[in-house]
């Protein structure tokens, strides 16, 4: 079964993808979009230090241990929609819902947003 979705390029056309797989959707969109806009990361980091000051709140931990970390970062190092070079280095996950850098992995508020990091 095949996935439809409509993205918006950065040029401001519209364009209608059709994929084989939702996660092959998310693939084909970062290609041809370079990942989320900065309007939309701004919003994602802002809802991702909202979680951070909830987790604060609340007593809950904020970071992963170094373990998790490495093996929430071995993850992205695999996944078509790392792009290790963006930022200086820092990395960039191009998924429309992230474009975290590699900071996101130590937190222990975030999660991949296709699931692919160990619970
Ligand atoms: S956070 Fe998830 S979707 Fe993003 S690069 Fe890492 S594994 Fe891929």
């Amino acid at each position: 079964m095949s996935t439809l979705r409509a993205i918006l390029l950065p040029s401001g056309r519209r364009l209608i993808i059709v994929a084989r797989t939702p996660e092959h959707a998310d693939e084909l969109e970062a290609q041809l979009t370079g990942g989320p806009s900065l309007p939309q990361m701004a919003q994602h980091a802002l809802a991702a230090a909202g979680r951070v000051v909830q987790a604060v709140a609340a007593g809950k931990p904020v970071l992963v241990s170094a373990e998790v970390n490495a093996e929430r970062a071995k993850v992205c190092a695999g996944c078509p929609l790392w792009d290790a070079q963006a930022r200086g280095g820092l990395g960039k996950c191009n998924h429309r819902k992230c474009g975290c850098t590699a900071l996101k992995a130590g937190l222990a508020t975030e999660r991949c947003p296709l699931n692919k990091w160990p619970a």
